[in-house]
């Protein structure tokens, strides 16, 4: 089991450094390109009202596939994997999946992102299998507001695992709130309130222009200063320690008292690239190094036609060669409108 491996990673964790110094110690493994949601920052208006154009079962890695990349990884150095899609928990035999990770020595931070639809049924055995740590995507505390967001009438579902994640113990629980102007800008203090009454972290993100399948402009985006001068009206917003943050979040806690606490996640006006630690595989076996750049390294066909581990090393150590400095997003969208094309399901968010 994940959390009970004492092992640790091999000494190479120190060669993991990428051409500007930042050690790469973080893999985001993207399941799946599915979703049982339609939320609107992921998808146009026609994938929302029609079918998603989804990848062929042959072009999605198989478990088999990514466990080999994974070991290949934790091998080299990286100590930490987030599980995430699409909507990680809809892909068939999903535990045995994460069981078979929890398996693998020296990885022991094991962490999923999950709409929360499928998942108070499957929280124990989740946390058994070795995950300790989970994000929600919410949206909105208002249930009919959510439906109209994620296309889906089941807060309440989202709801009760929230709860039960916190029940069963992992830490942290977070909720992460895409911020929309007009669309959930009248609940960010509602959404600081909660995280006093409850320990959970809510983390507002910055709606970011996400491939040809965002709706997003311009009048939309919010950013994370503006949320905080709004949320500062109900109380001091109070640092805190390095120590406390996780990622690329700026953490406060509103007020002594507060049992949870807020992340600002600025990838626009105050990108964190340079922190940055991840390298992403995505559904289709793609390595990219940037969310938000759209150079990949496409490992499908090593893995289909090698048994030969260093070929794989060679590519992660290639994609983390290839790592831009920065995303430089509010430069292509000063130039050119332009956005990232890759899509959020498929990369993995
Ligand atoms: N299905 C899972 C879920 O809903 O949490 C995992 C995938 S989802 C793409 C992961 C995260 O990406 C979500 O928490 C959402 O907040 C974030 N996300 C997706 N599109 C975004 C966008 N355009 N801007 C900012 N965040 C986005």
């Amino acid at each position: 089991m994940n959390r009970e491996n004492t092992s640790t990673a091999p000494a190479s964790t120190a060669s993991l450094l990428d051409p500007f110094s930042r050690s790469i110690s973080y893999l985001r493994l993207s399941l799946t390109d599915r979703c049982n949601l339609r939320c609107l920052y992921c998808v146009t208006e026609e994938e929302a009202e029609g079918s998603l154009c989804k990848l062929q079962h042959e072009d999605l890695l198989s478990y088999e596939e990514m466990l080999r990349v994974v070991r290949v990884a934790v091998a080299m150095g990286i100590g930490k994997l987030r599980i995430t899609g699409g909507e990680p928990l809809i892909r068939r035999n999903v535990l045995d999946f994460i069981g078979a990770l929890g398996a693998i020595p020296g990885l022991n931070d094991i962490r999923l992102t999950t709409n929360g639809v499928l998942f108070a049924d499957k929280a124990e055995q989740l946390f058994a299998a070795g995950v300790g740590k989970v994000n929600f995507s919410l949206d909105s505390l208002e249930p009919e507001r959510f439906a109209r967001i994620t296309g889906k009438d089941c807060w309440h579902q989202v709801w009760r695992s929230i709860e039960k994640a916190m029940a069963v113990g992992f830490t942290p629980v977070k909720l992460n709130v895409v911020a929309m102007r007009g669309v959930n800008d009248d609940e960010f203090e509602d959404f600081a309130r909660l995280s006093q009454r409850l320990p959970l972290q809510v983390r507002f993100i910055e709606f970011m222009p996400m491939g040809a399948s965002s709706r997003w402009n311009r009048g939309m985006y919010i950013s994370s200063d503006a949320i905080m001068a709004t949320i500062s009206r109900l109380g001091e917003l109070i640092p805190m320690e390095r120590a406390h943050r996780d990622g690329p979040a700026r953490v406060y806690r509103l007020g002594e008292d507060a049992l949870g606490t807020l992340g600002f996640i600025s990838p626009i006006s105050h990108h964190f690239c340079d922190h940055c630690n991840r390298l992403r595989l995505t559904s289709a076996g793609a390595l990219r190094s940037c969310l938000l750049h759209d150079e990949e390294i496409d490992l499908r066909p090593i893995l289909r036609t090698s048994q030969d581990d260093a070929l794989i090393r060679a590519a992660i150590l290639q994609a983390i060669h290839n790592k831009p400095k920065g995303h430089q997003l509010e430069k292509r969208l000063r130039d050119s409108g332009g956005d990232c094309h890759g899509r959020m399901s498929r990369i993995g968010g």
